[in-house]
């Protein structure tokens, strides 16, 4: 099954609209395709109804940004859940009001290291307030002609660390688990490989997961090495937890894999599509 559980659009930090997305999917041979955009769920309409004339099936999903703990940000993919829900729409609604500020702040900091404009610049490209992301800040500084990639500037400037880094405090892991359980939704842990935590607090953070009701992690994630994809497929035995195959696809020239193009999940494990409806 080419199921590919994790992408993004311009509803948040993704290159292609929805219905572009939905429709390179297809071409890439995606079966079973899951939208999930940064805490929103605005794109989720037009890329089903292009999904039914491309012929895959669609998964609703939304990639929520939580703070663990004092310091650690992670992310959780909801998958299969009521979009129309009134308390995951209010929970992601508030998520998303910390954005602007947040980017306010990342522009200040960047002009004290002489990169100026950042907050229009990012701007121009994320369109929405609600929506800015570091991503749209990485384009803008490449724009500028301080760097060649995106990856490089998050190096440079973005990441935890560095000049351009503002704390934030997203959704607890509490709540963004009762919001998608409110909503009928399957909660998958994105990305476990690349928290830059020690294996006893990412162990500590899927036993937490695990006992809030989540059900997935990404065994397979574009961001994942094949050393990394094994480490997490013994973490998913470990804990009972269903595998998702996910490429984190945000757009062409600017993601680790294109969309559905990853290695078959191990065989011993439940594919967490099975677990959707
Ligand atoms: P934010 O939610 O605004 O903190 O932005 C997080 C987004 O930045 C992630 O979803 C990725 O799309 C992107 N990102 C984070 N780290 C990197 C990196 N090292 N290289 C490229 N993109 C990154
Ligand atoms: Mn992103
Ligand atoms: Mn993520
Ligand atoms: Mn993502």
């Amino acid at each position: 099954m080419n199921a590919d559980l994790h992408c993004h659009s311009t509803v948040s930090d993704g290159l292609l609209r929805p219905a572009d997305v939905v429709r390179r999917a297809a071409g890439n041979g995606v079966e079973l395709l899951a939208l999930t955009d940064h805490d929103e769920l605005g794109g989720l309409a037009e890329a089903r109804a292009a999904a039914v004339d491309a012929g895959l099936r669609f998964v609703d999903g939304a990639e929520i940004s939580v703070s663990w703990e004092n310091d650690t940000t992670i992310h959780i993919v909801a998958l299969g859940f009521d979009p129309g829900n009134a308390a995951l729409r209010e929970g992601l609604a508030q998520v998303r009001s910390g954005r602007d500020g947040r980017a306010a702040m990342m522009a200040e900091e960047l002009a004290r290291v002489g990169i100026h404009g950042a907050y229009q610049g990012a701007l121009r490209h994320a369109g929405n307030p609600a929506l800015l992301s570091r991503s749209h800040f990485a384009r803008y500084i490449v724009d500028c002609g301080l760097a060649r990639d995106v990856k490089t500037v998050f190096e440079r400037w973005l990441a935890k660390g560095k000049p351009g880094y503002v704390a934030h405090a997203w959704a607890t892991l509490e709540q963004a688990l009762g919001w998608i359980g409110a909503a009928g939704g399957l909660a998958v842990l994105a990305h476990p490989g690349r928290y830059r935590i020690s294996g006893a607090d990412l162990r500590r953070l899927c036993a937490e997961f695990r006992d809030l009701g989540g059900r997935g992690i990404e065994v397979l994630s574009g961001a994942h090495s094949a050393d990394t994809a094994r480490e997490m497929a013994r973490l998913a035995r470990e804990f009972g937890f269903s595998a998702s195959r996910a490429s984190d696809f945000h757009g062409p020239g600017e993601s680790w894999v294109d969309l559905g193009r990853l290695p078959e999940l191990p065989a011993d494990l439940r594919a967490v599509w099975l677990d959707l409806d």
